[in-house]
């Protein structure tokens, strides 16, 4: 696909997702390969996934510290060390300014070339891909790269009383249910290991799944054969949009 950035030119990639976990099953074979690379990755975690799990026996209001500690253990397995969260309602995820306002402020401190955010459209394919959360932190995604964090008068108070100048993303990655356009792919047989360890850090969520190898493999074999790659390898699939 034309027009994409060459990792080799740029530095720095936020990944801006709705829960913990997210990151992990739509790109953490990428995220491991960026890091690979030597590109600086952080994360923006919009809720704490305290809706999430599935023992009814677990304490609901340590949900939120355990599935931090969860996150921060998988973005360790395939290179990232700088995960932030901004600790909005789990399943109540709107894309509100205050919202846009708070991925703003991130992209102005993070200042990265490249954002990973999720879809803000509906797939009406898979339609556990478009979890309404994930759809608002989409949409509230893109419109923080353009035009709040870019424009210096977008949210005056992030200059005024932050001293946060405005910042242009070059290119946003669209990860985990794009739709039907034709995607970006990213070959991640390599790294695979490293995605299925981070995605096992999320006892909480993955604990069960007895065949989550299994699972994850098929899924990216398909990926990797929509990719036109040859029989064996995984991939995972992007729309790249030019936002410089
Ligand atoms: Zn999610």
């Amino acid at each position: 696909m034309a027009g994409v950035l060459e990792d080799a030119e740029i530095s720095r990639v936020l990944a801006i997702m709705a829960h913990p976990d997210d990151v992990d099953f739509s790109a953490a074979g990428t995220v491991a390969r960026w890091t690979e690379a030597g590109l600086e990755v952080v994360y923006c975690i919009v809720t704490d996934g305290d809706a999430g799990g599935l023992d009814d026996g677990f304490p609901r209001e340590k949900m939120p510290a355990l599935r931090r500690a969860e996150q921060v253990a998988a973005a360790k397995c395939v290179g990232v060390t700088d995960v932030r969260f901004l600790g909005y309602p789990d399943g109540r995820v709107e894309a509100t300014l205050d919202l846009r306002r708070d991925l703003a402020r991130v992209i102005r401190q993070v200042r990265p070339d490249r954002v990973l955010c999720p879809s803000p459209e509906r797939n009406y394919a898979r339609i556990g891909f478009g979890h309404p959360d994930h759809r608002a932190v989409g949409s509230a995604a893109l419109d923080a790269v353009y035009p709040d964090a870019r424009n210096p008068f977008a949210f005056p108070e992030l200059r005024e009383r932050e001293s946060l100048e405005a910042w242009t993303v070059r290119e946003v990655w669209i990860g985990g249910g794009f739709g039907p356009e034709p995607g970006h792919y990213v070959d991640v047989t390599e790294t695979f290991g490293r995605k299925l360890a981070a995605l096992r850090a999320h006892e909480s969520q993955t604990g069960h799944m007895t065949d989550l190898d299994e699972r994850i493999r098929t899924r990216l074999a398909l990926v990797a054969q929509q990719a036109g790659l040859p029989e064996g390898r995984l991939a995972e699939g992007f729309r790249v949009l030019d936002t410089a």
